[in-house]
C-alpha cells in the first residue's frame, strides 16, 4: 500500500519529520484570543503568513476574525484562489513583475488591500492600473514607520506628503494606516512591551488624526502582532489588529511572553541513530526545523537539540530515561512561521488520532 495518513490514524503511523497540531491546544489559543479581543470591539485580521492555509483561515473567520493579512502577493493569489477575499497584503508591492500580478489579482478580486510607503511604489501601481482600464481604485493603507525601521513612511510631514501624493493619483483610494511594532513583539518583560507599544500606537495614532485633520478619510489603523495585541486593542483610534503565530506559538514567543498561548503545533521525529550513551540523532534538521531564532526544544524535557545539518539533529540528556533507535519525539520549533513554510501538511490530532489533514497552501510563496 502506498503511504497516505488518513483521518482517523493515529499519529504513531505517520512517517517522520511530520507537522503535527493538538487541536484542543490550538482551539483553545483561538478561544483565549477571541475571548481577550472580540469584546473591545476590535476588528481581528490575522496574519496569515503564519500558516498559509485556507483551511486555517476559514477557521479563524468562523471564530470571528475578518479574512486576514498576508505578507506577501503570491501568498494572496493562493488564498483568493480557495475564495478568500478582502485580504491586505502588509508588504509593499515592488517591481514591474510583481505590480502586473497585482493588477490581474485586482481583477478578479476588487476587495484586496495594499499598502504603501513611498512615491515610487504608489505612483508605479497607479499607472499599472490605469493602463488595466480597471476604472475601481485599489484599497490603500499608507504603511507607517512607528519604530521597527523595517518599512514604513516616517511619522509627521513624511506621511502627510506621501498621503497628499496618493490622494492625487487616480487608481489608489486612501483609507487607513498600518504601523507594525515588529520590533517590539518578542520584548521580555510584559510591562516594557506594554509601554513601548503604548509610545508606538501613539506614533500611529497622532499619525491617523493627522491625516484626518488632512482632509483623509482613514477609516482602518491596524497595527499589532501576538506580543502586543492586548495593548493595542486599548488604545482609542487603533481599528485593527494583525497577530498571527497565537495560533500555534514557538518557544521564542513562549519566552518573551509566556504560555497564556499553548504550544500546539510540533515537528514528529524518529531517533534514527545512537551516538553515545546519553546522545541519539534524530532525522530532523535544518530542512525541518529553523534556526533564526535559537534552537528547537524536545517537547519531553530534559533533552536538548543540536543541529547536525541539514537533515539531522542530535538530543542528549544528562539523566531521565534512555532513547532508543526507533523511539519518536516531538520538537517545539523555536520560529514557527518559517519552519511552517518547510513542511507540505499539518496533521492535526485530537489525543493522538488524526482528525484532519490540511495542506500548507502558499508553502513556498515568497513572491
Ligand atoms: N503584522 C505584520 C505586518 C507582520 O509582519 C507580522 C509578523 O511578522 C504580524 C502582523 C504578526 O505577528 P505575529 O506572528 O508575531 O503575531
Ligand atoms: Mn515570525
Amino acid at each position: 500500500m502506498p503511504y497516505a495518513p488518513q483521518i482517523g490514524d493515529p499519529i504513531t503511523a505517520l512517517d517522520t519529520p511530520s507537522m503535527l497540531v493538538d487541536l484542543p491546544l490550538m482551539e483553545s489559543n483561538i478561544a483565549k484570543l477571541t475571548a481577550q479581543l472580540l469584546p473591545t470591539g476590535i476588528c481581528i485580521r490575522p496574519h496569515l503568513k503564519t500558516t498559509k492555509s485556507a483551511v486555517l483561515a476559514a477557521k479563524l473567520v468562523a471564530a470571528g476574525a475578518r479574512s486576514g493579512c498576508v505578507a506577501k502577493l503570491s501568498e494572496a493569489e493562493v488564498l483568493c484562489a480557495k475564495g478568500f477575499t478582502d485580504l491586505l497584503i502588509t508588504c509593499e508591492i515592488v517591481g514591474a513583475p510583481k505590480v502586473a500580478r497585482l493588477v490581474e489579482l485586482f481583477r478578479k478580486h476588487r476587495s484586496l488591500r495594499i499598502v504603501v510607503d513611498s512615491e515610487e511604489g504608489a505612483g508605479a501601481i497607479d499607472e499599472a492600473l490605469a493602463r488595466s482600464a480597471i476604472e475601481e481604485p485599489i484599497m490603500t493603507l499608507i504603511d507607517l514607520d512607528v519604530g521597527l525601521h523595517r518599512t514604513g513612511v516616517q511619522p509627521g510631514e513624511p506621511a502627510l506628503k506621501l498621503a497628499r501624493f496618493v490622494r492625487g493619483l487616480g487608481h489608489l483610494r486612501l483609507m487607513g494606516v498600518q504601523g507594525y511594532e515588529g520590533h517590539l513583539q518578542h520584548l521580555h518583560g510584559r510591562e516594557e512591551r506594554r509601554r513601548m507599544c503604548l509610545e508606538a500606537m501613539a506614533t500611529l495614532t497622532q499619525t491617523a488624526d493627522a491625516l484626518r485633520r488632512d482632509g483623509h478619510d482613514i477609516e482602518v489603523v491596524t497595527t499589532g502582532g501576538t506580543g502586543t495585541a492586548e495593548f493595542c486593542v486599548t488604545v482609542p483610534g487603533v481599528t485593527e489588529v494583525q497577530p498571527g503565530s497565537f495560533l500555534f506559538m514557538d518557544t521564542d514567543y513562549r519566552n518573551a511572553v509566556g504560555s497564556f498561548y499553548s504550544n500546539s503545533l510540533t515537528i514528529l521525529a524518529t531517533v534514527i541513530s545512537k551516538q553515545g550513551p546519553k546522545s541519539v540523532t534524530i532525522d530532523a534538521g535544518l530542512k525541518s526545523l529553523t534556526t533564526d531564532s535559537g534552537l528547537a526544544e524536545c517537547k519531553t524535557v530534559g533533552y536538548t537539540y543540536g543541529v547536525l545539518g541539514d537533515e539531522h539533529g542530535s538530543l542528549s540528556w544528562t539523566d531521565g530515561p534512555d532513547l532508543k533507535v526507533g523511539d519518536r519525539v516531538e520538537m517545539i520549533p523555536s520560529h514557527i512561521d518559517p519552519t511552517i513554510n518547510l513542511h507540505d501538511f499539518y496533521y492535526a490530532h485530537r489525543n493522538g488520532i488524526i482528525e484532519e489533514i490540511w495542506p500548507v497552501d502558499a508553502r513556498g510563496k515568497v513572491q
